[in-house]
């Protein structure tokens, strides 16, 4: 029965490729503008086309305030989301359909329940939010700012949909479905001490080796970490050498590696 449900699945999968494919000339025009993407091997550059296709197959974009969203920026959140996926599986991104696109930072005010059960107001403005099991909200500036200039440790997409993986086994509390072979105590140890540490750091007013948004919670942590290890894995592996390689393992991809091949 699993075979014939994989074989449907295999089938339908290469139709959407063969049918829905993104052109190559849109995909080049705007993937050459990414510098993220620019240390890909040409297979892993087939591959992330692959993934976006089924991607854009699968998601529905919104434009809010009257955007008209173009195939160009379908592209750039694709395919930047997908690098995050690259050596996962599409699948990591079921449970939800809409990416929402404001023009630039829009404004919450809201009550929101923490973890622990207390109410909080927030009044404030945002680049992007994921929802547990609903849309990706992301600010076009935003994403245009840190997508087609390198910003070291920061990316909104990759950001926002770190917390989508993260919300895969529930809250985004840092701990999203590790492989089989990734021990759980290994996982919390490692990133709950590096936390602890920024913390630490952010209170004794020394300076934070990396964005101190981090140090907000355990799911922002696990966000922030992975912006830096697809935009600045020198600066993550410097300062948290245990947590790259926790990212490094959880991801299926060496950023490091992939840097230093582009440098030489
Ligand atoms: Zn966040």
């Amino acid at each position: 029965m699993l075979n014939i449900i994989n074989l449907i699945k295999r089938s339908l999968t290469r139709r959407i490729l063969r049918k829905h494919a993104i052109a190559f000339n849109e995909w080049h025009d705007v993937t050459r503008r990414i510098p993220v993407l620019q240390c890909l091997s040409t297979t892993e550059k087939v591959r992330l086309r692959y993934l976006s296709t089924l991607f854009l197959y699968k998601k529905t974009f919104v434009g809010v305030k009257n955007l008209e969203i173009t195939n160009a920026m379908q592209i750039t959140i694709a395919s930047q989301a997908c690098l995050q996926i690259l050596n996962l599986n599409i699948d990591s991104f079921n449970g939800w359909v809409e990416i929402i696109i404001y023009p630039s930072a829009f404004r919450v005010n809201r009550n929101i329940t923490s973890a622990d059960g207390l109410v909080h107001h927030e009044n404030k403005s945002l680049s992007g939010e994921a929802w547990d099991r609903g849309p990706v909200i992301l600010s076009w500036d935003n994403v245009q700012h840190e997508s087609y200039r390198l910003q070291a440790g920061h990316n909104v997409v990759i950001h926002e949909f770190a917390h989508k993986l993260d919300m895969l086994n529930g809250r985004a509390n840092g701990m999203p479905p590790l492989h089989p072979n990734m021990p759980i105590q290994i996982w919390s140890k490692t990133l709950s001490q590096a936390y602890d540490l920024l913390n630490q750091k952010i209170d004794n007013f020394q300076h934070s080796y990396i964005n101190s948004y981090a140090s907000t919670n355990p799911g922002e942590f696990f966000a922030v970490i992975s912006e830096y290890f697809f935009t600045a894995p020198d600066i993550l592996f410097q300062y948290c050498p245990e947590v790259y390689e926790q990212l490094k393992q959880y991801y299926r991809q060496d950023t490091l590696q992939r840097l230093k091949n582009r440098d030489h």
